[in-house]
């Protein structure tokens, strides 16, 4: 606590230290003010240097960053605004008999100073997303983005500091040592989304000061076809959701799990799809974006390689150019167990496919990993789905689709354990960074008044039909 001083961000987490009660007693209109302001920028002001900048990090083309990163987080700004109202009043509770005279409810206050950290595959909905929650729960907040999309950083640094006051809100650019400098302050909640390992940093560095966190992190998310699913559509929905971002994407489907006899269908279908959208040379397509550097890039190979060396097969693509780190889609088979694309989180163009004959077989598979952030199944039939669902634990769920659970913000959005600790979106972000305080009203004399010393038989009697009867 003592060197905190010397901390290169103290000064920046003082001032909003110092500014937390004037933020968190701000008005509804107050708050709508500052959610309007960022939607104003990402709507019209900033949109086209946005879109400028993710094409210069990783090309991402226009309508991927328009659906992905400004739609979301003005889609999240609109749907907060139209309930925020209603979020910051107190919520009354019921009074049970024995506390008649009393009444009850529940404050969600502002935690304080908060930090996000943000990745760089969604770099604009992954950091304005958190913030708009923390905006609208009235906190103040430093922001800390991702250093391996430095132009979109670049950008979001001259919004932030545009639109809002440095007293409220700041974002620090820089590589993991400020992160690192950052985890060492005393914030009252810090919302991280990144990948496990680092997750287990910052909830290290948060027990040092008991600081509540949001861990919104990755893994791999299995993806379940059976005999009975309309494999047309199943195709469809996969290719788009393995190679939006260029898979880059933490509810990517990560690896198919196939019934047997609708594998070669399901590949013939699969390598049809992916030439409809991509044309025959990926690399020439302009709705087809690259991995974001040259370390991932190589990572991606690497899993590709590895593969090959244990004779797996190789369904579609598997090539690559390192001039400007492009993947062709790539769907590998027969891979054996301990081949590195069924053991990582894969984070890429690369899907591996499995096969399997019952669907025991396929829940103790799912189950003999971690809890995924996403699980999805294609299927007609009822009973296997239900099974699936109810003998198996994951963040979230679609069924015959997939990502979309992403975009409706009446749905909590995170993982479990090693997939995440903690809720983002509409209330269940509010709340992520409110505390629930609870707040108790005497009114008249209680009948707690009964059980004060000095105790008598009388009062024990009346505790004892308390315990029995109320
Ligand atoms: P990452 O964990 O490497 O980095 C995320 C952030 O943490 C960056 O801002 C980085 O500067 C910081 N960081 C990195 N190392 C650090 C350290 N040692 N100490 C402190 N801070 C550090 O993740 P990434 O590569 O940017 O993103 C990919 C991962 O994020 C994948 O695992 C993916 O599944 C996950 N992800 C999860 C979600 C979600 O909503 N659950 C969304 C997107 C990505």
């Amino acid at each position: 606590m003592s060197n905190l001083p010397q901390n290169p961000y103290f000064k920046a987490f003082s001032r909003l230290k110092a500014y937390q009660y004037e933020v968190g007693n701000s008005s509804y209109s107050a708050r709508l003010a500052k959610l309007n302001a960022l939607k104003r920028a990402l709507e019209y002001s900033y949109k086209d240097r946005l879109r400028e900048a993710l094409y210069n990090d990783f090309k991402k083309p226009v309508l991927e960053t328009d659906l992905t990163e400004l739609y979301l987080v003005i889609k999240e700004i609109k749907h907060t605004k139209s309930h925020l109202r209603a979020w910051m009043k107190k919520q009354k509770v019921e009074t049970p008999i024995t506390l008649l005279g009393t009444s009850s409810w529940i404050k969600l206050e502002p935690k304080g100073v908060c930090l996000i950290i943000s990745p760089w595959n969604y770099p604009i909905n992954l950091t304005f997303a958190p913030l708009v929650s923390a905006i609208a729960a009235g906190n103040t907040v430093i922001i800390k983005p991702s250093e391996l999309t430095p132009n979109t950083s670049a950008v979001m640094a001259q919004i932030v500091s545009d639109i809002f006051s440095d007293k409220e809100i700041v974002l620090i650019e820089g590589e993991v040592e400020v992160a690192q400098d950052l985890l060492k302050l005393p914030f009252n909640h810090i919302f991280f989304t990144g990948s496990p390992q680092v997750g287990k940093i910052v909830m290290k560095a948060a027990a040092e000061h008991l600081t509540s966190v949001t861990l919104e992190l990755g893994g791999k998310s299995p993806t379940i076809i059976d005999e009975t699913a309309d494999l047309e559509n199943a195709v469809r929905k996969i290719v788009w959701g393995k190679h939006i971002n260029n898979g880059q994407t933490c509810i990517a489907p990560d690896y198919i799990l196939i019934h047997k006899s609708v594998k070669e269908e399901f590949i013939k279908r699969y390598k049809a799809s992916v030439l409809h959208y991509y044309s025959k040379e990926a690399s020439t397509s302009d709705s087809y974006c690259r991995i974001v550097n040259n370390r991932h890039f190589n990572r991606l190979v690497k899993h590709i390689e590895d593969a090959k060396d244990k004779s797996a097969v190789i369904e579609l693509g598997g090539r690559y150019n390192s001039d400007d780190n492009f993947i062709e889609p790539t769907l590998i088979s027969n891979l054996p167990e301990d081949a590195s694309l069924l053991q990582d989180e894969i984070f890429g163009p690369i899907l591996p496919i499995k096969t399997y004959r019952t669907i025991d077989e396929v829940i103790s598979y799912v189950n003999s990993k971690e809890k995924p952030l996403a699980l999805y199944i294609y299927s007609k039939n009822k009973k296997a789905i239900r099974s699936i669902i109810d003998n198996t634990r994951a963040g979230t769920t679609c069924i015959n689709t997939n990502a979309l659970q992403y975009s409706n913000h009446n749905l909590p959005f995170g993982g479990s354990n090693n997939s995440g600790i903690g809720k983002s979106h509409g209330i269940y972000g509010f709340k992520e960074f409110s505390n629930m305080r609870a707040v108790l009203k005497r009114h008249t004399k209680g009948p707690v008044d009964w059980l004060t010393p000095p105790y008598s038989g009388v009062k024990q009697k009346l505790m004892d039909f308390t315990i029995k009867w109320l």
